[in-house]
């Protein structure tokens, strides 16, 4: 397994390696891996890829300034081993100072899918995405990158961001991974006591009660997930391919919460 830091030095050889005929997959991460990345370098196998290359960057410019961007977990070392064991043929650990250089100006803006649900609670945090994963893909040159459906608006919006800036690569969206509890994985989990992971179940459960038509409305489902003691940011439902509000959760519909147990924000999300 190669490792790269330098932007320049991945670029060189995933263009070596296109050359050459490999078909190359990409999946993008902040690191601190866990079996939800895992499953997606898993998918890439699965795919077909001669060559998966998964990037380890918390990128500075999708956090907001009062976000853990400074706390975010981070675990060079097991996370090179994980890549390894997972089958990853190469990985890309850049520093911020290398991705984005002095008077760094130019930005990729989704403004559609990103207005809603996080974007419209973590201004910027689409730009810094789609920034970065459009930097990604010019130096890794994927044929297909693999995003996960625990970051389900973020796959949308990359997904908008390929089309219509013709990126010529596939993007791959894979299954949520969870623990045998039903929360979904996450680095973050990290951050999390005993008692707030017990708590933190309440969205996973509410979430698969929506879906089995148990909890009816968005609203019940709030209240459920603040009845296990967390802060409700938004439960929303919404189409799931244009992610406009739908008054009536149905067929076709994605229903999205995001809740604070204690001080950590956890995401969680259901196609019905
Ligand atoms: P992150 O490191 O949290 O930015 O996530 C990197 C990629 O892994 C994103 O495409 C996420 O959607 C995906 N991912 C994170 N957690 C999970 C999970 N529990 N199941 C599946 N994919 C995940």
């Amino acid at each position: 397994m190669r490792t790269f830091k330098e932007p320049k030095g991945l670029q060189r050889w995933c263009r070596a390696r296109k050359l050459a005929g490999a078909k190359i997959a990409l999946v993008p991460t902040m690191g601190a891996l866990h079996d939800g990345h895992l499953s997606l370098i898993a998918a890439a196998k699965r795919r077909g890829a001669d060559e998966i290359v998964v990037s380890v960057f918390v990128n500075p410019v999708q956090f907001g300034p009062n976000e853990d961007y400074s706390a975010y977990p981070r675990d060079e070392k097991a996370d090179l081993a994980k890549c390894r064991a997972a089958g990853a043929t190469a990985v890309f650990f850049p520093t911020p100072a290398n991705m984005y250089l002095p008077r760094h100006s130019v930005y990729v803006n989704e403004e559609d899918l990103s207005k809603g649900l996080c974007g419209a609670r973590r201004p910027g945090h689409f730009r810094g995405v789609c920034t970065v994963v459009a930097k990604l893909f010019n130096l890794a040159h994927p044929d297909f990158a693999v995003f996960g459906q625990k970051d389900y608006q973020q796959a949308q919006v990359i997904r908008r961001m390929v089309r219509d800036l013709n990126f010529d690569l596939d993007v791959v969206v894979a299954p949520i991974v969870r623990e045998p509890s039903g929360l979904a994985r996450s680095s973050r989990n990290a951050y999390l006591s005993d008692a707030e992971r017990e708590k933190a179940v309440a969205i996973s459960r509410t979430l698969a009660a929506v879906k089995a038509g148990a909890v009816k409305t968005v609203a019940a489902a709030a209240k459920a997930i603040e009845r296990a003691g967390l802060k409700v940011d938004y439960v929303e439902c919404v189409d799931a391919e244009t992610l406009e509000p739908r008054r009536r959760i149905s067929k076709g519909c994605c229903v999205l919460a995001a809740a604070y147990c204690g001080r950590t924000r956890l995401i969680d999300n259901v196609l019905i």
